[in-house]
C-alpha cells in the first residue's frame, strides 16, 4: 500500500514531515509522497525521515489551477525543486496568497470579525503558504465561528462574506513549468472539479494534450462506479493511475494517512512504481534537451 497525496505543516496539514513519515511507517506503507500546496520545502525533511523507515518517495506538490468556476487541483511529482522558472512561479503564487489573506482579513473586519495576521500565523499559517484553513482555525478560536465548516460556510467559501480570489497559474503554464523541471503532472480528485462525467472526459483529453501524465483514481469517497469511470479515462488517454488520502492531520478529522476514512482506501504499490517510471522518463527527456 502507498499514499501519493499528503499534506504537512509546510502547508495546511498539522503534522511535521517527520511525524507524517512515522504515521506512514506505522501503516507499513512502502512509498509515500508529500504534496503540500504550492511548495516542496518540506521535501528534504520528509525524504530523510521516510528513508529512515525504509519508505520510498519522490518530490511532490499540489497546486490549484485557474479554471473559472471550477476547482482544479494538479499534483506534480518528480520535478527538480531547485529549477529556476518553477521557483519563480511558485514565489508569485505564494505572494498571491499573502495579498489574498490581507483582503480576506479586511473583509472579515468589515463584518465585525477582527483577526490579525498574527492570529493566522498561530494556527500554523507561518509556512509561506497561508491558507483558508488557517484563517478558519483563527475564526473558531476567536469565537466568530462554531467550527471550521461553519467558518467556511459563513465567511471563506466561494460566494461567502469574506471570500477573495488569489493568483493562480493557468493549466498550460503549470504543466509546462513542471515538465520543464523534469517532473510529471497528475489531475487530483477529478470529481471535485464539479464537471459532469462527460465534461470530465473532454477536460482530461484537453489536459492530456497539454502534457498530463496521470489521474488520481484512488481517493477517499471514490466508490466503484467512480473508480471504473476514471480507469476508463486513464485507458482512453494512455495515462497512469495514482492515488492518495489527501491527509491533512487534524485539519481533516477522521481521515487517516494511507487508509482514508474507516480503512476504506487502498492505493496499490503499482501506482508508485508506474509513477516513478514516468518521472524517470520525464527527467531523462529534460536532460536530453
Ligand atoms: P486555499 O488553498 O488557501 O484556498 O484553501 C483551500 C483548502 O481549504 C482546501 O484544500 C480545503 O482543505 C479547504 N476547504 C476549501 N473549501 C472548504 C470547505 N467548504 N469546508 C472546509 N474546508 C474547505
Ligand atoms: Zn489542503
Ligand atoms: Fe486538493
Ligand atoms: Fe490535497
Amino acid at each position: 500500500m502507498v499514499d501519493l497525496h499528503t499534506h504537512s505543516r509546510f502547508s495546511d496539514g498539522t503534522l511535521t514531515p517527520e511525524a507524517l513519515a512515522a504515521a506512514c511507517a506505522e501503516l507499513r506503507l512502502s512509498a509515500a509522497v508529500l504534496t503540500d500546496h504550492d511548495t516542496a520545502d518540506g521535501y528534504a525533511r520528509f525524504e530523510a525521515a521516510a528513508a529512515s523507515h525504509g519508505i520510498r518517495t519522490l518530490t511532490g506538490m499540489e497546486i490549484s489551477a485557474d479554471v473559472p468556476g471550477h476547482t482544479v487541483h494538479l499534483l506534480a511529482y518528480g520535478f527538480d525543486p531547485a529549477n529556476g522558472p518553477l521557483r519563480e512561479a511558485l514565489d508569485k503564487v505564494r505572494k498571491g496568497r499573502e495579498t489574498r489573506q490581507a483582503e480576506i482579513l479586511s473583509k472579515l473586519a468589515m463584518n465585525g470579525c477582527r483577526i490579525t495576521p498574527e492570529d493566522v500565523r498561530r494556527e500554523g499559517g507561518d509556512t509561506g503558504v497561508p491558507g483558508r484553513p488557517h484563517i478558519a482555525a483563527a475564526l473558531v478560536r476567536k469565537g466568530f465561528a462554531r467550527d471550521r465548516q461553519d467558518a467556511f460556510r459563513r465567511f471563506l467559501a466561494r460566494g461567502a462574506l469574506a471570500y477573495a480570489e488569489r493568483f493562480r497559474l493557468s493549466l498550460e503554464a503549470y504543466i509546462r513549468l513542471v515538465r520543464g523541471a523534469g517532473g510529471v503532472v497528475v489531475l487530483a480528485h477529478p470529481f471535485q472539479t464539479l464537471f459532469t462525467n462527460e465534461e470530465l472526459r473532454g477536460f482530461v483529453k484537453d489536459l492530456t494534450g497539454y502534457g498530463l501524465t496521470g489521474i488520481e483514481v484512488y481517493y477517499p469517497g471514490h466508490d466503484a462506479p467512480r473508480r471504473d469511470f476514471l480507469h476508463q479515462l486513464s485507458r482512453e488517454n494512455h495515462l497512469i493511475e495514482t492515488g492518495g488520502s489527501d491527509f491533512h492531520g487534524d485539519n481533516k478529522p477522521g481521515l487517516s494517512v494511507g487508509t482514508g476514512y474507516n480503512g476504506t482506501l487502498h492505493v496499490p504499490d503499482a501506482c508508485f512504481e508506474n509513477l516513478a517510471v514516468a518521472c524517470a522518463a520525464a527527467r531523462n527527456a529534460t536532460e536530453g534537451t
